[in-house]
Parts: C-alpha cells; structure tokens; sequence
C-alpha cells in the first residue's frame, strides 16, 4: 500500500518529438530543477557503443545509419533502468524512449508493474527545416553528454567542454546522409505516436522553435498546469 502511495507522488515524464526537437537539452533543464532520473536510450546506447559492449556492437550499425534499433532491445534495457531504486524515489524523465507504438505499448504495461503512474508527454513541436540546420550544428561532449550547437555556444569539434574539459565532437548520426534517414524515420515510426497519447489524454504540445530557454519556459510552464488544461 505505502509504495503505490509513494509511487503516485513521482513524476514520470516522456519528452516526445523529431531527432533535433531539443529532447536531450530540455530533459538536461528539466531534471537540473526537478531532479527525476534522465533516462536517455540514445545516450545509454552510444555509452555501450563507446564501451565496446555486445550491445553497442549490435546498435551502432543500426545508429550509424540512422534507423532505429530494435523494439525488443530498447524495451529491455529502458524496464531494467526503471526497476532502480533511484527512478523508483525521484522519478524518471525518459527522452528518446517510446519511438515506436509497441515501445508505447511495452512502456503502458511496464509502468504500473514498476509502481510508476502513467506519463505526461510532452511533444516538442518544430519544422523540419529548422530540425535540419539543429542537427548539422549541433556538437556534443563526448564525456559528459553535454550538448551544444554552433550557432549558440560557438563550440565546434576538438574545443573543451565547459561543463566537464571533455572533448567537443560531432555525432556520426549529425552529417547529412543519417539526418534525412532519421527525420523519415521519425515521420513514419514516431510522429503516429502523437495521437496515440492524444486519444489517451496524456499529451501536451509545446510549440519549440524558440531558443532552449524560451522554450524550457513553456515547458515547464505547460507542467504545471493540468494535462489537456
Ligand atoms: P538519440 O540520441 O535519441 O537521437 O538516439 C540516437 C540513436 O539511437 C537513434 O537514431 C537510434 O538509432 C537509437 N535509439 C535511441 N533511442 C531509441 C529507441 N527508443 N528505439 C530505437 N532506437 C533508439
């Protein structure tokens, strides 16, 4: 009884939209305020690939080419990370994760056999030409996961991260070939999972082509308000 209390008070939250949306630099906003556990499948499959795991081996060919890896694999790694004390007491922000209907699926039933609630989703609406010129620009750090973009921070490849001193670099899925696969597969795999959330109530759309800080404001303005309010 006491855990199902407990766990109604943790906020479980899913950062939905396209490849350069602004995922990863809002989820970096939103938990530095309200401390729930980032959980990034794309930063935890690029952390294998850069250990040399069984399981990056098997992800980086899917990433390099920018498809998606497989449903089963993601949906292991993501219920293994929610099951862990730190998600269970602070709760958990999930950016990247669901990005295909069975993931939703997978995550729907997951959730209350972890003792989490249902999520809030929100989806970080901007245009493709703008997602195009975000992601050729973007730079990240190769330590620390920080991510920057040239037109902002005036970091390229090969400057210290000033986060961490770590090694500023650019995504092998950034260059131009792997954005277009990406964006196409996000329009035919990802973008459907929209009105999924819609019909159940559990969407917030924010308008994200601002700068992150215009945008980080609307989003966490949107989280305080009721779902569909
Ligand atoms: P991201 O950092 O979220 O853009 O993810 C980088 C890459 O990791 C994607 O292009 C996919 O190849 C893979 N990836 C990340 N999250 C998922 C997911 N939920 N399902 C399948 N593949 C994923």
């Amino acid at each position: 009884m006491q855990q199902t209390a407990k766990a109604a008070t943790v906020p479980v939250i899913v950062l939905l939209g396209a490849p350069g949306a602004g995922k990863g630099t809002q989820a970096q906003r939103l938990v530095e305020r309200y401390g729930m556990v980032h959980v990034s499948t794309g930063d935890m499959l690029r952390a294998a690939v850069a250990a040399g795991t069984e399981l990056g081996r098997l992800a980086k060919q899917y990433m390099d080419a920018g498809a998606l890896v497989p449903d089963e694999v993601v949906i292991g790694i993501v219920r293994e990370r929610l099951m862990s004390a730190d998600v269970q007491e602070r709760g958990v922000l999930l950016d990247g994760f669901p990005r295909t209907l069975a993931q939703a699926e997978a995550l729907a039933e997951v959730l209350p056999g972890v003792n989490l609630p249902s999520p809030t989703v929100v989806d970080l609406k901007v245009s493709d030409d703008e997602l195009v010129e975000r992601l050729s620009t973007r730079r990240m750090c190769r330590s620390c996961g920080a991510i920057y973009n040239l037109r902002y921070d005036g970091l390229d490849v090969g400057d210290a991260c000033p986060k961490c001193g770590g090694e500023v670099y650019q995504r092998d899925d950034d260059k131009p070939e792997a954005i277009r696969e990406r964006l196409r597969v996000y329009h035919a795999q990802t973008a459907p999972l929209i009105e999924y959330y819609r019909q159940r109530g559990q969407l917030v759309e924010v308008e994200a082509s601002g700068t992150p800080e215009e945008v980080g404001e609307v989003v966490m303005a949107a989280l305080v308000r009721p779902v569909g309010g």
